[in-house]
């Protein structure tokens, strides 16, 4: 992957040049306040930048100017297998600067180097080619008419779509959109989370040198509450696609009908069940996959598997295989590549995560794992991957996302039981069944409201298969020909012959 050492990064870190400024119209430029943020390293503690805090002026100029932009067709208009070039030699430069934007996104919200390379920066590559490769093999529709008739179903790129991405895969999230968004012509502003601008403000740059016109992509850098809102209440926003919590995500739909009825699609919170039956194949390897679940990227994954439901007949023989599999994530630094726990993404999720083990804790459930705050004197946000057995349902670390390292283990005794434990909170984001029974396996899967279902496996998946979530997870799909739906608009055009 690379023969990089700890010390080859740290040196690297040190002679980096990061941008921190929005970039609209194809150029870098300061807030229209001149405001700026600080952009602090989890890792550290240490200042990376002072990055634009963009506000309602910003989003005025840049909706205007991606408007005017889709307007003028030199993108909208531009022929698929045109468009398709350039969206490859984007995906080709983000994999030429892989080992910069790697760097840039562990020190920007703490994740294991080895990670922002080997998952982050190539899935991202991976999602605009997909999209790109993809855009002139789709074909439109031609209805069923009498003789006389003709009827077109066409596709159009919707116009200006508003990005608004989190801070747990910043550049993954954020070419989960930008690749169906820009493939099929639209003028898009990305908003980073302010916890981790640092990549999305990257690219902008790649992807003018890969040949997107300006103002075809713009990044908007600021507070949810300032840049993000004038964005989702925007008169001239198209549609509004959005990954973070279920908590904004409600908050945008209401913006959306207090504006112009943009389109809002969602990809929200989680909870997910990882169920496990006395019979599934390999309690070694189901065991390493609870802990990889639950410690993988720092448990700051929408998909995490929080929740570890355990047929009650193997649970005394499973807990400890999965107390023993954790020792194998270990917090360290995350420049280091044998890291495979990074920090959390700054003290306030610290302290989130330190407030949900105290209330595992409090509500009686039993530690079995980790459960501290570590590496403090490096001035980084680390914590140890954590589990509590003897969790029931309803308790608040079974409930709640937590969005950190922290496991609860919960016993059951059918599938039945296991089933309505699993469906037992607000989300539907994802789950999985560990059983040879293929029947078993089947009928688990169909009963789980949940957008994505993994057997034998956790987290299985690719750019070929849609993602989202049922319930409270959010609405829509990213990934897949199906997130083609949210960045266009359907047509019936009926043609009297
Ligand atoms: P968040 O909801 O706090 O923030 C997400 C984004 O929304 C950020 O860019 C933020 O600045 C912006 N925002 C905040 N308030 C806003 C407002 N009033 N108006 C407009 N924008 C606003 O989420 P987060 O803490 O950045 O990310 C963690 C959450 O993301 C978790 O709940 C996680 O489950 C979820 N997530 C979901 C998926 C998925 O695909 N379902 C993937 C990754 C993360």
């Amino acid at each position: 992957m690379t023969s990089l050492t700890r010390a080859d990064w740290e040196q690297r870190a040190k002679n980096l040049n990061i941008e921190g400024r929005a970039f609209v119209h194809g150029q870098y430029c300061a807030a229209a306040s001149a405001a700026t943020f600080e952009c602090i390293s989890p890792v550290d503690g240490r200042l990376l930048a002072q990055v634009a805090s963009c506000d309602l002026a910003d989003a005025e100029i840049a909706v205007a100017d991606a408007r005017s932009t889709f307007d003028s067709g030199v993108w909208s208009r531009l022929a698929p297998v045109k468009r398709k070039e350039v969206m490859i030699r984007f995906a080709e430069l983000i994999e030429q600067h892989r080992e910069e934007l790697a760097l840039l996104e562990t020190l920007d919200m703490g994740k294991p180097i080895s990670d922002s390379l080997g998952i982050d920066v190539s899935s991202a590559a991976r999602a605009i080619r997909w999209s790109g490769e993809a855009i002139d093999k789709i074909y439109d529709e031609v209805a069923a008419t009498p003789h006389n008739e003709l009827g077109l179903v066409t596709r159009e790129p919707i116009g200006v779509v508003a990005a608004i991405v989190p801070w747990n895969f910043p550049l993954l999230m954020s070419c989960w959109k930008l690749g169906p968004a820009l493939a099929t012509g639209n003028s898009v502003i990305l908003k980073p989370s302010e916890k981790s601008p640092l990549t999305g403000i990257r690219i902008a740059q790649l992807a003018i040198e890969a040949g997107i016109p300006a103002g075809v992509f713009n990044v908007l850098p600021g507070y949810g509450h300032t840049v993000g809102k004038a964005l989702a209440l925007h008169m001239d926003v198209d549609t509004l696609v959005f990954t973070g919590s279920t908590k904004i995500a409600k908050q945008l739909m209401v913006y959306a009908g207090e504006s112009n009825m943009k389109r809002v699609w969602l990809e929200a919170g989680g909870k997910s069940p990882n169920i496990v039956f006395a019979d599934a194949p390999d309690l070694q390897a189901a065991a390493e996959a609870a802990a990889g679940a639950i410690a993988f990227n720092q448990g700051e994954v929408c998909t995490a598997g929080s929740r570890l439901l355990v047929e009650n007949s193997i649970k005394a023989q499973f807990v400890p295989l999965v107390v023993e599999a954790i020792k194998a994530w270990k917090p360290g630094h995350p420049l280091d590549p044998a890291t495979n726990v990074g920090a959390l993404v700054d003290t306030t999720q610290l302290n989130n995560v330190l407030g949900y083990i105290q209330a595992g804790h409090d509500d009686g459930a039993k530690l079995v794992a980790g459960g501290k705050r570590v590496m403090e004197e490096t001035g980084g946000t680390y914590v140890e991957p954590t589990i509590f057995d003897g969790v029931d349902n309803a308790m608040r670390i079974a409930q709640e996302e937590i969005f950190g390292p922290v496991l609860s283990v919960i016993g059951f005794d059918s599938a039945e039981e296991a089933v309505a434990i699993a469906n037992d909170t607000p989300y539907g984001l994802a789950a999985a069944v560990w059983t040879r029974d293929l029947s078993k396996a089947h009928l688990t899967a169909k009963a789980l409201r949940a957008g994505s279902v993994w057997v034998n496996q956790y987290d299985g998946g690719d750019m070929t298969a849609p993602f989202g979530g049922f319930k409270q997870s959010g609405n829509g799909r990213d990934k897949s020909l199906h997130a083609f739906d949210k960045y266009t608009e359907l047509k019936a055009t009926w043609i009297k012959l």
